[in-house]
């Protein structure tokens, strides 16, 4: 088992680590192919901008540095009168008379749109202008507004909120009389995210398709291991339990026919008969189990043969509690039952279907350290119901859930002294199935169980809804 649980765990971690990789490729290849973007997007942005300076002599910034620059000159000359040249609030109002300036009578962006259009590719832009260095210039002075160490570089009202996917596709430089500026272009498509993951759509659907198999895969080893690990501890459980049931009868054969071959108890009739009596009921118990086992085997087969009759039902369940009763009537259970009917016969198995409600009656005696008090109801619909409460030991609902499965014992049965194979209740609702009916059960662990068969009154197959 420890080896299994470190093979569990280096699988898990594997799956780790293949996820980790997977999500790490995914990533970088879709880093590549933004960059792939940004590389065409900019070279496509640069002939626009080239043919701008060729066909209308421009590069779409220049007459907005002219304005600027003789609005540059008011400043300066206002500056000279106040002497507030490095104040910060100056400077931000200086600052943001540019970008205004700047972002009104820019005409790059319909330049680039044009030639996009023209060349076919897709216009739907955001730019944006950032200004890097901002001088005044008062020859021979020069004051400085905004550079790299400029207090208002972290003021978010005045530099432009340029979203992380923009591409810078130009710098400009330019020195008036009165200024001078480092300003940078930016382009952001709105639709790169959505054509970059167009690029790598079909890696993203390999990926994750690959992941889900070998996930899928694990998790249906780990059910498997773990089904395999509870079967194994319910064939060991069975083995155990099927050795106790054959070796008591084997052992007591055993002393008998030592007994017999004792000559002193020769001369003793009653004794030999008594003897031979022990060893024939020990023999029909062995030749019980034995069968017990025998009839599982055929039922895994499919063989189940049911020989159906119309029963009268009062007298059926009237007469299978009288001779229950009767088999225990040194235990001094009780039984209650209450019938009621409005059809008087059913169409079913009289052997199977008694089998089945002995092995409930057993049952309800078995498991339970109380006096038994059990109580059988019968009613009718469509379907003949047969309920048999018991104030035994219950279940829990963990427990519930297996009850029916084959060599299945709740794992205390095997603590308390109630021996068996674990076969009673796979067998009854094997016989119910077999009618075309369901077995319900609801139990409350200490306070005792219910279980319900319910069969068609005409044994015809009807809409059996799942077990409650
Ligand atoms: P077996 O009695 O041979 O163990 P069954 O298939 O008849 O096999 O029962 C399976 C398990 O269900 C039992 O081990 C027992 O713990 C539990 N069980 C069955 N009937 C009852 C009952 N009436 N009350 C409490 N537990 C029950």
């Amino acid at each position: 088992m420890k080896r299994k649980m470190v093979f569990i765990g280096l699988s898990f971690l594997a799956i780790l680590i293949l996820i980790g990789i997977h999500v790490l490729l995914l990533l970088h290849i879709y880093r590549l192919e933004a960059e792939k973007f940004d590389y065409r997007y900019r070279e496509e942005t640069k002939s626009a901008m080239e043919r701008m300076l060729k066909e209308h002599k421009t590069n779409g910034v220049e007459k907005v540095f002219y304005l600027l620059d003789d609005i540059s000159g008011k400043f300066v000359s206002y500056s000279n009168q106040k002497r507030i040249i490095d104040t910060l609030s100056f400077q931000k109002s200086v600052i943001n008379k540019f970008y205004d300036g700047i972002n009104k009578y820019q005409e790059i962006d319909k330049g680039i749109s044009e030639y996009l259009k023209k060349t076919n590719v897709d216009d739907k832009f955001n730019s944006y202008f950032h200004i890097k260095e901002l001088y005044l210039i008062d020859y021979p002075e020069v004051f400085i507004i905004y550079d790299n160490d400029s207090e208002l570089i972290e003021d978010s009202t005045l530099n432009p909120n340029i979203p992380d996917d923009a591409i810078n596709v130009n710098r400009f430089k330019f020195e008036g009389n009165n200024f001078r500026i480092v300003l940078e272009y930016y382009i952001d498509f709105s639709f790169k995210k959505r054509e970059v993951i167009n690029q790598i759509f079909s890696f993203l659907v390999i990926a994750c398709f690959s992941l889900l198999v070998v996930i899928s895969v694990f998790i249906l080893t780990l059910l498997n291991l773990l089904k395999e690990r509870r079967l194994s501890q319910m064939k060991t459980d069975f083995i155990n339990n099927m050795t106790h049931e054959l070796k008591t009868p084997l052992s007591t054969i055993s002393v008998a026919s030592k007994t017999l071959e004792n000559e002193l108890i020769h001369n003793n009739p009653a004794k030999v008969l008594e003897t031979a009596t022990i060893i024939n009921r020990q023999n029909a118990q062995l030749t019980r189990q034995i069968n017990h086992l025998l009839e599982v085997t055929r039922w895994e087969k499919k063989q189940f043969d049911l020989d159906k009759k119309w029963v009268e039902i009062e007298p059926f369940i009237k007469g299978l509690i009288k001779s229950f009763s009767w088999e225990c009537k040194e235990k001094n259970i009780r039984i209650d039952d209450s019938i009621d009917l409005t059809t008087s016969n059913a169409y079913f198995d009289e052997t199977q279907i008694t089998s089945a409600i002995f092995n409930l009656l057993t049952n309800a005696v078995r498991y339970n350290r109380n006096q038994p008090t059990i109580e059988v109801k019968v009613w009718n619909d469509s379907m003949l119901h047969i309920s048999i409460t018991d104030n035994g030991i219950g279940m829990n609902k963990e427990e519930l859930k297996h009850i029916f499965e084959k060599f299945y014992r709740v794992p205390t049965g095997n603590i308390h002294n109630v021996k068996g194979l674990g076969l009673g209740l796979f067998y009854v609702d094997q016989i119910i199935k077999a009618h075309h009916g369901k077995i319900d059960v609801t139990s409350r662990a200490g306070k005792g169980s219910t279980f319900t068969i319910n069969i068609p009154i005409d044994g015809k197959n009807q809409d059996t809804a799942g077990r409650g």
